[in-house]
Formats: C-alpha cells, structure tokens, sequence
C-alpha cells in the first residue's frame, strides 16, 4: 500500500483516509436516490513513490493498493488470463485481439476484486457486517469473499436476478433480501439501511472502494502486455463503475510516470440501458426509462458512476455505443466459438461492441492492440443462450442412429 487522500471527483475537495467513508461530505448532500451518485471519491496516492518503487522485472501491485495486504481476505482473486484471441481476430481484421477473461474469478465475475478490497476495508475497520445491492453479480462477489473469512454479506437483490447468481449467493451463506422491483429501488433500500442500521455499504461507487478494486483488471492488462498500453478496450457497462476503475488503473499509471497515455475507452451498453451511452452523446444526463435486456449485469436505469464513466471516454479518446440482444447474444455465440471462452450476457455485450465497430464504417487499424473486457462467467445465466440455441434430441444408444 502506497499513502492516499480521497479527492472528490466534484468539487476536488481531500480528505484523509478516514476522514470520510462513502461520498464527499459536501457535494454527496446533493446526492438523493434517483440520479446518479455526487461527490464520488478517488484515491490519489503518493505518486512520487510509486514511480520510484515499482520494478517491471518483479512488479509489487500491492503499491497501487489503498488497503494494506495484512487485511486481505483468504480468497485470491484476479491475476486472471489475458487470452490470444487470434481466430476471433481474423474475422475482425485485427492481428492482436487479446480477451481478458475475468469470469475465471472464483465467483465467476470481475465484481469480485471490488468486493475483495472492501471486504479487506471491512476486517481493517472491524466492521461485521457488509451490505451491498447488486444486480447479482456483485452480491454474488460479496457473498464469495465474505464467506473465506468471518465476515457477513447482506444483500439486496432484485427478485428477477439470475437463479444462478441467487444459488450462489444463498449457497455461500450470505444473508439474502430479494427486493420486488428493480435494481435502482435495492440500491436506495440499501441506502436506507445502513443509514439506519450500520454496517458497511459495499454499493458500487458509493464505496470508493469499489473503484479502486475494479482498477487492478486495468493494472493487470498492462502488466501482461509486457507492461505496454494497449490502443482500445472494450468494456460493457451498466453501473459504468468497471469502466472508472479501467480508467483509474491507466490514471494511476500516467501519474507515478509509468504509462505516457490512456487506453481508448470504448463504453458499450444495452440498447435500452443507454444512460451513459446518451451522456456522452449529448452531455446531458437523463436515465434510460425501461432498462430491459437480457445482459442483466448492465441492466440499469440510473447508473451510479455515471459521471466519471463518460470522463473516462472522453478523456481517453474513446467511443460510447449501444448493442440490442440480437447483437449480445450473437456475440456471445461467437466469442464462445472462436475463444472457448463462454461469458454472461453482460460481458459479452463488450465483444458485440467491437464486433460492431469492426463491421462498420471506423473499424479500428489491423495492427490495433485490442482488449475485449470479459467481465463475467457465461453459466451464471444459462437461460440466456438457450433462448435460441437447440440442444440436439437424444438417440438410441446404436451406432446406426449417431448422425453423420
Ligand atoms: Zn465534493
């Protein structure tokens, strides 16, 4: 761990480590439940020190770390693959298409280095109980680290979550409070709950802690680049709370003079949960009125970062675009075909994204370094593929009836 201050993203206020929990004190008065988050915090370190300790032959991480390492929970997450994507890359006309498979996390899911490093804050605070409101993956990320320590996850999910994600959050042991509506009305009850009754909100954003997990996938793709950034990533978002942490890892790295300049963002969210999408289009926020996609990690009316994700685009020359569950679907059938890899719904929204880019009238140069962002397991949601796909009817056990 390398010293911090919180910056709020707002008005540039500091405030020392435990000065403050969640919002900036000041700006987050404005915040209420309904828009997207004020006053988001951002972790700014000695970035001085940083530069001058951190060694490419044996790299620390933990110097960009805002926990200390003696607080980390016994479940290793991250250090996931970084794959070769070359079949998929020929289709796209792009020589170095790489996947960064992050459903290989032990709950299946980016979400889970979020909720590692909050958890960590947790056993550091000494706080028992943490509470999050997920639209699954999270609550499923939560539940996973707290049940390898002593720790206990208290969630709020909507009723209409993934069965798969329930399942794991119930069977690793989690308190579990199906909420009937949507995932904005259990973030506000989860709000609501640990105004009144403690416990530490683990909610995405409103934690900033939740950024500074999710920036070590950011970290971790330079790293296995052979610590060279890479020109585009593609990143699916609901919360838009993935693409800050991406940003902030690249932030971070410019800062302690390790990088000279960003990765280009590109935002890809469902058609009908377009909220940043149309945020950076036109620079006025509003929220997406009917969120309704099969892509239900990135099913989201008022995205919480919304702010930061459309400054994460912008300022790093990127793109925002929107993808239907055509397009999602599709692209998951052929992520799967040409990588082996299955990814959710969600996360392969980020593939049909850059399938879209590279099929249209700007696709991205044959020698572009390309990362797709794959944020989360395919298994979690079944159901989504075997909307269309046929499994083959079974045959008498005789060589003459197997086809072909
Ligand atoms: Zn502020």
């Amino acid at each position: 761990m390398t010293p911090f201050r919180w910056r709020c993203t707002d008005c540039g206020r500091e405030y020392t480590r435990d000065q403050v929990r969640y919002l900036c004190p000041e700006c987050g008065q404005a915040y209420r439940p309904g828009i997207p988050l004020c006053g988001v915090l951002e972790a700014v370190f000695d970035y001085a020190a940083i530069g001058a300790a951190f060694d490419r032959g044996r790299p620390d991480w933990s110097l960009f770390s805002a926990v200390e390492t003696e607080f980390n929970p016994a479940c290793p997450v991250g250090n996931t693959p970084l794959v070769p994507a070359a079949k998929l890359g020929l289709g796209l006309g792009l020589d170095r298409l790489w996947i960064k498979n992050d459903g290989l996390n032990p709950s299946g899911s980016l979400k889970d280095r979020a909720s590692f490093l909050v958890v960590a804050e947790a056993l550091r605070l000494g706080e028992k109980r943490i509470v999050a409101a997920s639209t699954g993956n999270a609550a499923s990320a939560l539940a996973a680290v707290c049940a390898a320590t002593d720790r206990e996850a208290f969630i709020f999910v909507p009723e209409k979550a993934p069965r798969a994600k329930l399942v794991q959050m119930v069977l690793y042991g989690a308190t579990v409070v199906p909420v009937k509506g949507t995932y904005d009305e259990a973030f506000r009850l989860s709000l609501e709950y640990t105004a009144q009754r403690g416990g530490l909100n683990r909610n995405t954003a409103y934690h900033p802690l939740t950024i500074e997990g999710k920036k070590t996938a950011g970290l971790e793709i330079w790293g296995q680049l052979g610590f060279q950034v890479p020109d585009a990533i593609f990143v699916s978002a609901g919360d838009g709370v993935i693409l800050a942490g991406v940003h902030k890892a690249f932030v971070d790295l410019r800062r302690a003079g390790l990088v000279e300049r960003l990765p280009r963002l590109f935002c890809i969210q469902a058609e009908s949960s377009d909220a940043i999408h149309r945020y950076v289009q036109t620079g006025r926020y509003s929220d997406a009125p009917d969120p309704c996609t099969r892509a239900d990690s990135i099913s989201v009316s008022c995205p919480s970062n919304a702010h930061w994700a459309r400054r994460a685009v912008l300022e790093s020359g990127g793109a925002s675009l929107t993808v239907n569950d055509a397009e999602i679907l599709e692209g998951q059938a052929r992520l799967a075909r040409s990588t082996g890899i299955f990814a959710e719904p969600a996360a392969a929204a980020a593939a049909a994204g850059l399938m879209k880019v590279q099929e249209g009238p700007e696709p991205l140069p044959r020698e572009a370094t390309v990362v797709i962002l794959a944020t989360g397991h395919g298994l979690k949601d079944v159901e989504a593929p075997l909307s269309w796909i046929q499994i083959p009817a079974a045959i008498e056990p005789r060589l003459e009836a197997v086809p072909g």
